[in-house]
């Protein structure tokens, strides 16, 4: 092992439980760790929008050079992260088969403050270093929507929380909205008279089966998993249904349209039948694609090139912090640190490409220093 100290660090982290919303033990640790490294901590109250117990923990490095530069990762982590007991194997660390292992997004966290100590070690000039280590990302990326920007000045940021091998970077993922659907039928005796009742549950079916959905194209999905219906008795016409789910697209333009016709369509099938329908929509964040020549990625290729990494720039499927950080003008890309099968009891972390990750952030930073004049 080449950095013991990182791969401690991973291990003690890990090994601290944190939840989305309960992240204070691990936040208390990242606080003393940044002051230790020699950075400015203040934390936000973060955690009263979406009933957290804390805040974003939020690290500054004033630096030499006129430069800002953002890092991030999340301290929460998906259900089943309490109580891990990691296992490594020929170089690969997983969890003991009943809990996720948390790589995402510790692995992150641990690259960052493993980057810093580098970084600052070094002696070397440094632009403004801003740390975020956000809350309730996996819930919804509440951290990152509840920020304060008005304090942030990076323009340009990574965020080490993205699946796959070292040298793998994210610079686009898709927007989302929600919807739920509520189907009001009427009710009527099922067998004296069924033809007097308007059936909620049939009207959601014929909703959904005749929906276009799943793959839409290449850019956009989605997705209608979750239904019910209010009936409690079988001798009664079903009066009330509900359903939602989700799309998504790379494309804003395609997704806007995809709700329009979403709603067309479930209003017309209740409309067939005569049966009330409210639908609700909700944008979840917007999406995101950053041009190669974009600084972000220009700083990226040259560190990873310095560093002798197979250097990728792909389009991940999901939403992230970077997601609500983009959406506010901060050019914000996904860093991968050596995990996969993330929110899984499969999870797993190459430790190869893990203690790689604290030298390629480091990398990042000096790479964009180099980009700075002095104050
Ligand atoms: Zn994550």
């Amino acid at each position: 092992m080449n950095n013991p100290q990182m791969y401690q660090e991973l291990l003690e982290l890990i090994g601290t439980d944190s939840a989305s919303g309960k992240e204070t033990q691990i936040a208390e640790k990242l606080i003393a760790k940044l002051k230790e490294i020699g950075l400015t901590v203040l934390t936000d109250n973060a955690g009263d929008t979406f009933g957290g117990e804390c805040g974003n923990v939020i690290g500054i490095w004033e630096g030499d050079l006129d430069g800002s530069l953002m890092l991030s990762s999340h301290m929460d982590r998906v259900p089943n992260g309490l109580g891990i007991h990691p296992v490594e194997k020929d170089g690969v660390l997983r969890s003991d088969g009943t809990t996720i292992l948390a790589a995402d997004d510790i692995s992150g966290v641990c690259a960052i403050l493993d980057g810093l100590r580098r970084a600052i070690g070094s002696g070397k000039p440094l632009p403004r270093l801003e740390i975020i280590f956000s809350v309730g990302e996996e819930t919804g990326l509440y951290g990152a929507k509840a920020l304060d920007m008005s304090a942030i000045r990076s323009r340009i940021g990574y965020i080490f929380d993205s699946p796959g091998s070292i040298g793998r970077f994210v610079n686009g993922a898709p927007g989302m909205f929600q919807m739920e659907v509520e189907i009001t039928g009427r009710p009527a005796h099922a067998g004296n008279e069924p033809e007097k009742g308007i059936d909620a549950a049939h009207v959601m079916c014929e909703m959904i089966s005749t929906l276009k959905k799943g793959r839409l194209d290449p850019m956009t999905t989605s997705n209608f998993p979750i239904l019910s219906t209010g009936s409690k008795s079988c001798n009664v016409v079903c009066d009330f249904a509900s359903f939602r789910g989700e799309a998504r697209s790379r494309d804003l333009q395609k997704l806007t349209d995809y709700v329009t016709y979403f709603e067309d369509h479930c209003h017309a099938v209740a409309a067939r039948y005569g049966a009330g329908i409210t639908i609700e929509k909700h944008q979840n964040f917007l999406p995101f694609l950053i041009p190669e020549e974009d600084e972000v990625l220009v700083c990226a290729k040259a560190a990873s090139a310095e560093l002798g990494l197979d250097y990728r720039v792909e389009v991940g499927g999901g939403g992230m912090d970077a997601n609500i950080y983009n959406a506010q003008g901060m050019a914000t890309i996904g860093v991968a640190t050596g995990y996969t099968k993330n929110h899984t009891k499969d999870e797993q972390l190459v430790l190869a490409d893990f203690l790689r990750s604290g030298e390629l952030c480091a990398k990042l930073i000096e790479t964009y220093a180099a980009r700075c004049g002095a104050k």
